[in-house]
């Protein structure tokens, strides 16, 4: 199993530096989202086996070899490689910028309250990484 994963995380990152100039990715705080939710004996935690099941879930996707893979073979085929703050691209409308926690309907949908933008939350938020990503190259190459 864990060389399936492995060739597969892989594939899919070098068909994504071969195929891109420019990768910008969400710089994540893995050890945050998995840290374990067992506590101590003093104040035990709580939803251990959910918190342990969804920890297995982030684990499975490996996005720290995903990312460090990725940058390596960005380095390898030319491309560039930058990862940005994640802050807020769940909640900017990658149209009209207008910040609104609310415009995330739920975990799929994003409807801007303000222009009234519809797409897939995770859309939106890639086209803001992206945003994030080529302003920041743009005022580094000046
Ligand atoms: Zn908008």
């Amino acid at each position: 199993m864990a060389n399936i994963k492995s060739y597969h995380l892989k594939m899919v990152a070098t068909e994504i530096a071969k195929n891109n100039s420019v990768v910008v990715v969400e710089k994540l705080k893995v050890k945050n989202m998995t840290a374990s939710a067992k506590g101590t004996t003093e104040s035990p935690g709580s939803k251990v086996k959910q918190k342990s099941g969804l920890n297995r879930k982030i684990l499975l996707t490996s996005p720290y070899f995903f990312r460090t893979f990725l940058k390596q073979k960005c380095e390898e085929f030319g491309s560039v490689y930058i990862e940005v703050n994640p802050s807020y691209t769940s909640q900017d409308c990658s149209k009209c910028g207008h910040r609104d926690k609310g415009s995330r309907l739920d975990q799929a949908h994003f409807k801007c309250s303000s222009c009234g933008l519809e797409l897939n939350a995770d859309h939106n938020a890639a086209i803001n990484i992206l945003n994030k990503g080529t302003e920041r190259r743009k005022s580094e190459t000046l």
